[in-house]
């Protein structure tokens, strides 16, 4: 007998059609013997309607009242799977974050998960009830309703395979796995069987929306190997995990990502300390910085460009304006209206003129690269958000055609 976890998220779970068949899948699983835990996501759009009436009524409502509102979405996802499960004749229990044991950090919206404390997801599977969990919340010391952060159901599901030493942790969504380029807008992308820890977490990180970042981080660090498949169709999905039978390909996928912003001091001094100076009062604020270019400089003065979330970056921006002074800084420009659009691959390590063949890639498509950043395993380079898809497809036509 196996303990598996089954992570189903939003779409997954959007209409009672698709409750019932999730419903399917997992008694299907228990009824193989095995040991079943669920965490489901809010169905459908439900955060990010939820987001909406919190705006409504009071947009800088406090972090602690939005969590126990969107908290919600998934006690609604949860009791409907279990009645769902009892339709089937089989016996589930639904355990809000706090009753599955779910101790997190006292950050609002943005909580980390401390700890599972597992003892009653365990008395649960004992009494064989099938588990169901509700992804992305938890509890504080403070005994406050907490939330993970968007996509935090993932993170819920990954984080009970390791406290649990589960034999399997399936991530279940709306696409049959992880794929060299979102397949909703690149045809001919190619499900990948296997991915790496490590090139998955870039590929996160980087706009690929089938797994959150922090939950391949996590599956990283407990060697939890991660199936990501559809709940709509039946075939095998991709394997994320620590070592891949390196397939002859020099990169796995391109992604997208659009929530980019990018902001230039210009005429900053160049004297030493003024990155320094500027950077720590984002920092200060807790503003994440990520492309950042530093022209030569001419005249004895430089422009520093650098990239931030969309959603920090008025905030940037205001910051820099009110130091500008104090930095030494001539104006504070703003876009965003950007794209920063990656290859990752582990084989880039060992193959040379793979950048090239991105940069070639985007030439012929006459696209203008803004800025470009590498490490290891990743090229990324901004440009005009208009040019995002036609990119995405030429690049992924110069790798994989
Ligand atoms: N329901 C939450 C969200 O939409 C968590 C999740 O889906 O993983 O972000
Ligand atoms: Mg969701």
């Amino acid at each position: 007998m196996s303990l598996i976890v089954q992570k189903f998220g939003g779409s997954s779970v959007a209409n009672a059609e698709r409750v019932m068949n999730v419903a399917r899948i997992v008694t299907d699983t228990f009824s193989k013997g095995n040991d079943v835990v669920v965490v489901v996501s809010a169905q459908g759009d439900t955060t990010d309607d939820l987001i909406e009436k919190a705006n409504e009524i009071n947009p800088s409502a406090s972090r602690r009242e939005k969590d126990m509102l969107l908290a919600a979405g998934e006690q609604i996802s949860i009791s409907l799977l279990a009645m769902a499960i009892e339709k089937l004749g089989f016996h589930a229990v639904s355990l809000l974050g706090w009753q599955a044991g779910f101790e997190t950090t006292s950050s609002h919206t943005t909580a980390r998960i401390k700890r599972v404390e597992a003892s009653r997801i365990k008395k649960e599977l004992d009494k064989k009830n099938i588990v169901i969990v509700a992804g992305f919340q938890g509890i504080s010391k403070y005994g406050d309703i907490t939330t993970l952060g968007r996509g935090g159901s993932d993170t819920s599901a990954v984080a009970i395979a390791a406290a649990m030493h589960a034999d399997l942790c399936q991530i279940y969504t709306d696409v049959e796995g992880v794929y060299t380029a979102d397949p909703r807008k690149v045809p001919n992308a190619k499900k990948l069987d296997e991915i790496s820890y490590d090139e998955m977490l870039e590929l996160a990180t980087l706009g690929a929306q089938v797994l959150n970042n922090r939950s391949v981080e996590m599956a990283k660090k407990y060697n939890i190997e991660l199936e990501v498949l559809s709940s709509m169709a039946k075939a095998s999905g991709t394997i994320v995990k620590e070592k891949t039978k390196m397939e002859k390909m020099l990169i796995s996928g391109v992604a997208k990502d659009e929530d980019v912003a990018r902001i230039s001091v210009t005429g900053v001094p160049n004297v030493p300390g003024f990155a320094f100076k500027m950077f720590s009062k984002l920092s200060a604020k807790d503003i994440n910085i990520d492309i950042i270019l530093q022209s030569i400089g001419h005249d004895g003065k430089k422009d520093i460009t650098f990239t931030v979330a969309k959603a920090r970056g008025a905030e940037a921006v205001e910051v820099l304006k009110k130091y500008a002074s104090d930095i030494g800084a001539n104006e504070v420009l703003y876009d965003d209206k950007i794209a920063k659009i990656s290859i990752v691959g582990a084989g880039m390590e060992s193959h040379a003129g793979v950048a090239t063949k991105m940069f070639e890639a985007l030439y012929d498509a006459q696209i203008n690269i803004q800025m470009i950043s590498t490490s290891e395993i990743k090229v990324s380079v901004l440009i005009d958000q208009k040019d995002a898809d036609k990119a995405v497809s030429a690049i992924h036509e110069k790798f994989f055609d």
